[in-house]
């Protein structure tokens, strides 16, 4: 069974290992979170943003020049057609409204590449809250569009300039902001990592995407479940949506996609699975890329939105109980595969989506299977690494 307890442990991966000081804060979501989303007015403005905000629900298509190729029946879960351009702006609608609840002014948040902070200005701007992003001096440089697409939205962008400057200080400095602003702030963390409750109150706000699939599986094909659900994993919220409804289905195989970057072997890679070892990171227990002495390794990926040296909880424990399969994907493959999507379907999936699909190349399955990929976001913001990386 894959289930989360009440103290946020998936099998030995979660918790809650926190300074005592951010313990008000992360206590006082703990307690209510669960109470708010059950209430009919939190629910009704949640699917109604989905609905007529988000575009939801997002389209099941099924690709057939790809399945051709592959030789299985694939079909895309179109979350690269949501507002913003990616699945993150679901878990962002949730916790906005639930900050609303929660009577807070004020929102924070942490962003790698930029997608998780400009999904976070919109509904800011949206809900009319004061925002603040924070994010790594490095990533502010190499992610200049979505830096002014957040200002565009309203929000300030505060640079992390501690330890390697990304996505990771970032997190830290957001963490300490919350610990000083416990009052009137709520942090909206973009993925299903942190102390809990925020893995599994993410995984189910991001639980829609294999909600839809459900209805629009037994539309298509008469049956709920597909064989084979493939989905690519940075911290795992788009992966943790896809399979979430599935997760007690044995029947369902549940295909995790890490990010090799320049190869397993390399020490440029981002497949925490593969090298990681059990540690704390951001609040919870899971496993990580470290050191022999506990620190964490610098993670890469070609795909900003993969280059995190740790998984969410839940994914470490898929692992561990081997209900979930892990592939890693180096970024040679990726790229190839993002083209190949782009050249078969007309569709040019995020770096970190075009993960997903290379993984195709790399497990088995039947003739007969039916294969859903999450197409978790669109490539328009990766257009200068297809430029760069030139081979079309
Ligand atoms: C951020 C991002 C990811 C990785 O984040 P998860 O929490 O693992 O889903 C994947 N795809 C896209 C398009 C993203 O923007």
């Amino acid at each position: 069974m894959i289930k989360v307890d009440e103290n946020g442990f998936y099998g030995q991966f979660g918790g809650a290992f926190i300074p005592e000081m951010l313990y008000p804060n992360i206590e006082e979501l703990r307690e209510n979170y669960e109470a708010i989303m059950a209430t009919p007015a939190f629910r009704q403005e949640f699917d109604s943003l989905l609905k007529d905000y988000v575009g939801r629900p997002t389209p099941l298509f099924l690709a057939q020049r790809l399945s051709e190729k592959y030789g299985a029946k694939i079909y895309l879960k179109r979350e690269d057609l949501c507002h913003t351009g990616a699945h993150k702006i679901n878990n962002t609608v949730g916790q906005i409204i639930l900050a609303k609840k929660l009577n807070k002014k004020r929102i924070i948040a942490e962003t790698g590449a930029g997608q998780h902070g400009v999904a976070t200005a919109t509904v800011c701007a949206l809900m009319g809250m004061e925002c603040t992003v924070y994010m790594g001096a490095v990533d502010m440089e190499r992610q200049k569009p979505n830096v002014e697409r957040m200002r565009i939205l309203g929000a300030k962008v505060v640079p992390a300039n501690s330890g390697s400057k990304t996505l990771k200080d970032a997190t830290n400095e957001a963490m300490r902001q919350w610990i000083n602003n416990p009052v009137d702030t709520h942090y909206i963390i973009g993925s299903v990592v942190g102390p809990h409750p925020y893995p599994e109150m993410v995984a189910r706000f991001q639980s829609v995407i294999s909600e839809e699939m459900k209805w629009q599986l037994q539309e298509k094909e008469g049956r709920e479940n597909p064989d084979l659900v493939i989905a690519c994993v940075g911290g795992g919220s788009n992966a943790a949506g896809s399979f979430y409804h599935y997760y007690n289905e044995p029947s369902v195989r549940l295909i995790a996609v890490e990010a090799a970057g320049m190869g397993i072997t390399s020490g440029r890679s981002a497949a925490t699975t593969t090298l990681g070892k059990p540690g704390i990171l951001h609040g919870s227990k899971t496993l990580l890329m470290q050191t022999d002495d506990g620190q964490v390794v610098e993670p890469h990926s070609i795909s900003a939105g993969l280059d995190y040296p740790g998984i969410g909880p839940v994914h470490a424990h898929l692992f561990d109980s081997g209900r979930g399969e892990f592939v890693a994907v180096e970024d040679e493959h990726a790229m190839q595969s993002g083209i190949e999507v782009s050249r078969l379907e007309g569709i040019i999936p995020a770096i970190e989506s075009a993960h997903a699909f290379s993984a195709l190349n790399q497990i088995h399955y039947e003739p007969t299977d039916v294969i859903v990929i999450n197409l978790s976001g669109r490539g328009d913001k990766d257009l200068e690494t297809y430029i760069k990386w030139g081979n079309y």
